[in-house]
């Protein structure tokens, strides 16, 4: 079983009714239900406002691969816990980080960079699968739509990623690394754009798609492979 750690602030849910019409559990309560209905994940569910902002030791202990939302409640999450959430993915877990976490304290150390970018609320976007043989890839379309997403623009902030797995297109010509891998020490880091609170985007599921196959993607190798080479001759027989 994958042990998954959806994380949330919880602000929007209970502070907007359309976000409370979309998410009436909020977007970690919809996630999870999401998640609870494939066999091998073990899901729970944190929010900012409970002790240690839901992420005591036990807790992250506990967390194969950890899910963060978030948008206006960054500077809410005390520094001593975002240490802690670098310090697990440095020990191999997971981070799955969605839309708006671009500019949350545990994205921006992990990146070392600014982290910013170009937005524009209101757009329509193409997402473009530039790496079809990636595993967070698979069952997925060569493209899909949204009819009403937030538009995130290059120039995007980050480091140069490990892998480049969708590229989004907007309405208004702008292109964006929608969807990038990382890894940090031993662990396993994605940025998905997609996920504007006020719109639909995890009901998609195509995003679902996306967003389950990052959590096995993201997931921490339990054996280590065995390495065979056999095209390699032993030096006595060249
Ligand atoms: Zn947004």
């Amino acid at each position: 079983m994958i042990r998954v750690t959806v994380w949330n602030e919880n602000l929007s849910e209970t502070k907007y009714e359309d976000v409370a019409a979309l998410f009436p559990k909020g977007i970690h309560g919809y996630l999870a239900v999401l998640f609870g209905k494939e066999a091998d994940l073990d899901v729970r569910t944190a929010t900012m406002d409970q002790p240690e902002n839901g992420l005591p030791d036990e807790v992250l202990e506990n967390t194969d691969v950890l899910i963060w939302w978030a948008h206006t409640g960054h500077h809410l999450v005390s520094d001593g816990v975002a240490w802690k959430v670098q310090q697990r993915v440095l020990r191999g877990m997971g981070l799955i980080v969605l839309h708006s976490g671009h500019f949350s304290k545990i994205f921006r150390r992990l990146m070392g960079t600014s982290c910013s970018l170009k937005w524009r609320d209101g757009a329509r976007e193409r997402l473009w699968c530039a790496n079809p043989g990636h595993p967070i890839a698979q069952g997925l379309p060569e493209h899909f739509e949204l009819d009403v997403e937030e538009m995130y623009g290059e120039f995007f902030d980050i480091p140069e990623p490990l892998e480049t797995v969708f590229i989004g297109w907007f309405n208004g010509g702008e292109v964006f690394r929608s969807g990038v891998t990382f890894r940090r020490g031993l662990g396993n880091v994605f940025y998905f754009q997609p996920g504007h609170e006020a719109n639909p985007t995890f009901h998609n599921e195509n995003i679902q798609k996306v967003i389950t196959n990052a959590v096995r993607w993201a997931a921490p190798a339990t054996k280590k492979p065995e390495i065979i080479c056999p095209c390699v001759e032993p030096l006595e027989n060249v």
